[in-house]
């Protein structure tokens, strides 16, 4: 459970001297206290970086995370888990806004458009291949290759389905659950998430005046943040059958492999969903491997970036999980939309039992905040990977020394 929140970034601006003056923007998302740890993380990397040609970096985007993730001494503190990678991600997603906005397309369609063999590159395959080869990632590629060009034309047309987790925080009353709720499905939302975890009968209360409200077709989701053990996540789901949740989400450590595949078996059919703390593509590996997950929740910000979430949803192709991604957060939904939108376009080939979450929060501090309406994410056109927050924004909330914080005032 994460009760204290106080949303912050580790924000990063990549400039260039280029003459088409276009930055790359990226930030590792943090709750607080530790932004300051992961920005001095995200400073070690300077180095990597700066004075080298830019046409080099972004031409061989798979090099460069690869030196990224493998300097020896960096790697001590992970490896490819925690601050570290999360630095590399900010970074390797600031490349990547770069690199689209040059490119003059929006990040899922620059993706979208490069070719199988340009795809695999940007993978790094160690410790994958005995679930995923090269060849056989090639393979899932090629297969999704004829369908592009349709499927883009479905996107720009019809959206990508979304959920809402806005009625169901703990802490809400009653009433307030049921109303957001009932507007949950007058918007056009076919899932709706309560977080669980705190009291059972509370729960128990919630969850049923949920499924009175938007009656049996709307999917229900429960979210527990990883307040269980193994033996009372089974107990708490088996009291929740009744009411016909469709998946349980962090139901104990993100660390835990066995015990989700424990879970998965005893609370069957309910799904069993994680990811928004899975540190990297060799614990998805083995949450595949172990039978441990029937839902994949990819998170933006976490893993190593761009590159090896391209690892992830095609992990996730090879083995027919679905990627529903974590996006509660700041900006979290509008880097996220990008990478569902490509493994549509390019990867899996379907939306079938997919979502990405929507939060309705602090869009409006966005450049090109998400669109979504009628439950569903319009697909993004503006160039970039929709990270770039608004300069004002930026300034006034700097920490310590913007206007916000030296004014004592709320920091919203
Ligand atoms: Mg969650």
């Amino acid at each position: 459970m994460n009760p204290d929140p106080d949303y912050s970034a580790a924000y990063v601006v990549i400039h260039t001297d280029a003459p088409d003056a276009h930055e790359g923007h990226g930030f590792a998302f943090t709750i607080g206290r530790g932004n300051d740890i992961q920005a001095a993380a995200i400073r070690a990397l300077e180095p990597f970086l700066i004075g080298r040609p830019v046409e080099a970096i972004l031409g061989d985007l798979g090099g460069i995370w690869r030196e990224l993730v493998h300097d020896s001494q960096l790697r001590w503190l992970g490896p490819e888990k925690g601050v570290v990678h999360m630095a590399v991600s900010a970074v390797v997603n600031a490349l990547w806004d770069l690199k689209a906005k040059r490119a003059g397309l929006p990040l899922w369609r620059l993706l979208a458009e490069m070719t199988p063999e340009q795809l695999v590159d940007l993978v790094d395959f160690r410790y994958l291949t005995d679930a995923l080869t090269p060849g056989e990632a090639l393979e899932i590629l090629r297969r999704a290759e004829p369908g592009r060009a349709e499927r883009t034309k479905h996107l720009l047309s019809h959206g990508y389905p979304a959920y809402t987790t806005s009625a169901g925080w703990l802490g809400y009353s009653d009433e307030k659950l049921t109303r957001l709720a009932s507007e949950a499905v007058g918007d056009g939302f076919t899932l709706i998430k309560l977080k669980v975890g705190a009291d059972l009968d509370d729960d128990l209360r919630r969850l049923r005046l949920a499924r009175e409200v938007v009656g049996p077709d709307v999917r229900i989701a429960l979210d527990a943040n990883q307040r269980w053990d193994v033996g009372p996540a089974i107990e708490w789901m088996s009291a929740f059958l009744p009411y016909d949740p469709w998946w349980i989400e962090e139901p104990t450590s993100p660390d835990d492999i066995l015990g989700h595949a424990a879970i998965r078996a005893a609370v069957a059919p309910v799904k069993v969903a994680t990811g928004e703390h899975v540190q990297n593509r060799i614990v998805f590996k083995q949450l595949l491997q172990a039978g441990a997950i029937d839902v994949m929740q990819i998170d933006a910000a976490r893993v190593g970036g761009v590159n090896e979430n391209v690892a992830n949803l095609l992990l996730a192709a090879k083995f027919g999980v679905p990627v529903c991604p974590h996006a509660g957060g700041v900006g979290l939904c509008e880097l996220v939309q990008h990478l569902s939108m490509f493994d549509y376009v390019a990867v899996s080939g379907t939306m079938d039992d997919r979502v990405i979450e929507y939060v309705d929060h602090l869009h409006e501090h966005f450049v090109h905040p998400v669109d979504v309406h009628n439950g569903r994410y319009a697909a993004p056109q503006e160039p970039g990977f929709s990270a770039e927050i608004h300069a004002g924004t930026r300034t006034r909330h700097a920490y310590p020394d913007g206007p916000v914080w030296m004014s004592g005032g709320d920091a919203g």
